[in-house]
């Protein structure tokens, strides 16, 4: 018998939505650390608790349906129980939808652990006249397996319990393993015996294991074996065990080996699971009779994001305004208390102005996520995922991909993060590398400035086109991808319908809290360095004298008013005036104007001058800085894109014509989203080379985009 350690690892495994968390955080409680894996951007859960004198450490693990290394998640889980070998396995399984659930189970068994079964949700299963005889499936499968409800921390000290007794080794149970069939099994045992004879990379796998990965083609485990001197022979093997198999049973050894295992489930569920048919119409399918039905799906889908949309927005609303205000108030008093000067115009024009811009988002962001989170705890979202599947599928993704690229309307930030739901890899990048297009609130203030200067009485068809160009933009960019980098459709996703629930708030309210919070601490890192970073690119190297003398002529024009030869009005706009043009003196001369300057003769084929360029350079912080450089450079005080100053200037600049503040436009939507989105990308994919690709597709995209656009209007004579 095992000894008794004082501390055990306990690892939580188990099926996206089975309950995995909220039992975590039952055992937990507050004990909690969230970080990463390593090399990875899968969020690591750790906790601990004492019981009996003894530590319990856990980690809840990533949510799969499977352990081969179709995702992230399942390469995660899986090294996670190799490598670190936890002393027992909570497998927490959804009850009402067993079978489904127990396909880990059989998996997490071949890798050799210690697993115990919390079967969760049998409230849900009792509804749908779903009764499992635990004890029975226990001694089928050869684990022990503990009835609980999740949410409403039934079970738990029971779990705990028997997941100690298991990892003391105490437990009564002996692992069942699937067997393959007889032919299969000997190519099995074979290739087992090869793998044995040196483990010294393999290590801690169990021989079998990376047997049966082989015969499956697993590209880790490959790469694995790829390292030991044996490979050459064990390959040569693998390869004629797999032709042998693929020639006796019709199929290849990957289908042999899920079909049994799916039949092996199947069997002892129908020995330890009682369905009484008349419960099995489920309020769940009634509901999905309208929510999924052909032709009523796609409206109430459609309806629901309006919806959503529209809430996020009206509803943020005034806590938005509440925030504005609140920024003009510590900018006021940040002015007022420290001395005009260089400190003063970092904190009040960089730092309050920059972190401000993006702070007064925070309330769209939060409902935002509310809405999603709605969505998805209550099983909406697997539904809306569903009814678009048929759709995405002529373009080559899953229904899934549809929701990010719908977040990305409103902020491409969360959207890139709303893209964790889907478990692909290369879907999820090519699904990312099209988000951007979508084009974000962020851009329409630069919409609307343009458009109204250019195309006053046109401006919203001339706005729609450009959204309808940035869809077209992600439709042709997913199918580009997925003809070269992304070649390919992944494997089928099994489209799983899980009951609907109604959400805790407990659950809703730690689900947006923890997006939110990503957000606000963003804005607190990144969008604080870069706000610091613009404010000395546009402020040095400082001017000393300007073309005309600005203060003679502000103290004149007051001198003037006060002796009443001008009005309030007046005299405010006077003085705006000269202040402006001092700014965008000040401003051509600095680095950033420089800057513009010497990238003229990049943008120049596109129509622009080293105006633009600096807006644009400036809207890579975010699309909003766009409108208030443009402010600053075209040396108008006002920068509100209602008020028609900035606009008229646009308008009555004898350089511009609507073909280039067309091309413009364009540039706009389709260059990078901002650095926020980037960083945001670099943590989601954890890939240097797929950001850079990011950043060099859309940013040359752009440029070809608006070439077209200028050179290709000239030629029509438009210009
Ligand atoms: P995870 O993805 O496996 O981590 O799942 P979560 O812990 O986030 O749970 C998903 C949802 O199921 C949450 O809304 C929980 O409140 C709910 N839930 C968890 N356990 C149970 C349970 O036993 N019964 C019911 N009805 N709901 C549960
Ligand atoms: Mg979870």
């Amino acid at each position: 018998m095992k000894q008794t350690d004082a501390s055990l690892t306990v690892a939580i495994a188990g099926n996206p939505n089975s309950g995995k968390t909220t039992i975590f955080n039952n055992l937990t409680g507050a004990n909690q650390h969230v970080g990463n894996y390593p090399g990875v951007t899968v969020e690591k859960k750790e906790g601990w608790l004492d019981l009996d004198g003894r530590r319990l450490k856990l980690v809840d693990l990533p949510g799969t349906y499977s352990l081969s290394a179709h995702s992230i998640e399942e390469v995660v889980a899986r090294n996670y129980i190799i490598e670190q070998k936890p002393d027992v396995v909570i497998d927490v399984v959804d009850a009402s939808n067993i079978e489904r659930n127990l396909y880990l189970t059989t998996q997490l068994l071949e890798l050799d652990v210690p697993v115990v079964l919390a079967l969760n949700m049998s409230d849900q299963a009792e509804k749908r006249g779903i009764i499992t005889d635990h004890k029975l499936l226990s001694q089928l499968l050869g684990v022990a397996s503990v009835p609980t409800v999740g949410n409403k921390k039934k079970g738990m000290q029971e779990l705990l319990k028997a997941a100690i007794a298991v990892a003391d080794n105490q437990d009564v149970y002996q692992p069942f393993t699937v067997n393959y069939g007889k032919e299969f099994e000997q190519e099995l045992e074979t290739l087992t015996q090869l793998v044995e004879q040196d483990n010294s990379v393999i290590g801690n796998c169990p021989p079998r294991w990376v047997a049966l990965k082989l015969l499956e083609d697993d590209p880790e485990v490959i790469k694995k074996v790829g390292q030991q001197k044996t490979a050459a022979a064990i390959f040569a093997a693998a390869d004629e065990s797999r032709e042998r198999l693929e020639a006796l049973l019709g199929e290849a050894p990957s289908a042999v080996i899920s079909d049994r295992r799916y039949g092996f489930i199947s069997g002892a569920c129908s020995e330890a699971v009682q369905f009484s048919g008349e419960k099995r119409h489920s309020v769940s399918d009634t509901i999905d009779l309208m929510l999924i039905h052909p032709s009523l799906g796609l409206p109430i889908f459609a309806f629901l994001m309006w919806m959503m949309f529209t809430l996020t927005f009206t509803l943020g609303k005034m806590p938005m305004e509440w925030i504005e205000w609140g920024v003009g108030v510590l900018a006021g008093f940040a002015r007022s208390v420290l001395p005009e000067g260089l400190l003063s115009s970092l904190i009040v024009d960089g730092i309050i102005a920059g972190v401000g811009g993006v702070i007064v988002f925070l309330p769209n962001i939060v409902l935002l996520f509310l809405a999603i989170a709605i969505l998805e705890d209550t099983g909406y979202m697997a539904r809306a995922a569903f009814v678009m599947d048929r759709i995405m599928h002529r373009i080559g993704l899953h229904g899934k991909s549809f929701i990010p690229m719908l977040i990305g309307f409103g902020c491409t930030v969360p959207a890139y993060m709303g893209a964790r739901i889907i478990e692909d890899r290369s879907d999820r990048l090519v699904t990312m590398h099209a988000t951007g297009f979508m084009s974000c609130g962020a851009r329409l203030p630069v919409y609307i400035l343009v458009c109204g200067a250019f195309w006053p009485e046109n401006a919203g068809n001339v706005v729609f086109s450009i959204y309808a160009l940035g869809v077209l933009v992600a439709v042709g960019t997913i199918k580009l991808l997925r003809g070269t980098r992304f070649r390919g459709m992944s494997e089928p996703f099994i489209m799983e319908l899980p009951p609907y629930r109604v959400p805790t708030v407990r659950s809703l309210v730690i689900h947006m809290w923890e997006r939110s919070w990503m957000y606000i601490r963003k804005a607190g890192t990144i969008i604080l360095a870069f706000s610091i970073i613009m404010w000395v690119l546009m402020t040095f190297p400082r001017l000393d004298s300007y073309s005309q003398d600005y203060h003679v002529l502000i103290d004149d024009a007051t001198a003037s008013y006060e002796v009443g030869n001008m009005s309030d009005t007046e005299l405010d706009s006077l003085v705006t005036g000269y202040e402006s043009a001092m700014a965008a003196e000040s401003i051509r001369n600095s680095l950033m104007g420089r800057f513009g300057m010497l990238i003229e003769p990049a943008i120049e084929p596109l129509g622009f001058d080293w105006r633009m360029g600096v807006a644009l350079i400036s809207g890579f912080a975010a699309k909003e800085v766009v409108v208030s450089t443009m402010g600053t450079v075209y040396g108008v005080g006002e920068v509100d894109e209602e008020s028609g100053s900035l606009r008229g200037r646009l308008a009555g600049d004898p350089l511009y014509s609507p073909l280039i503040a067309y091309a413009f436009l364009v540039f706009v939507l389709l260059y990078i989203p901002c650095m926020a989105a980037m960083a945001v990308f670099l943590r989601e994919t954890g890939s240097f080379k797929e950001l850079a690709f990011q950043i060099g597709y859309t940013t040359g995209l752009a440029w070809v985009m608006a070439f077209v656009v200028y050179q290709g209007g000239r030629l029509l004579g438009l210009d």
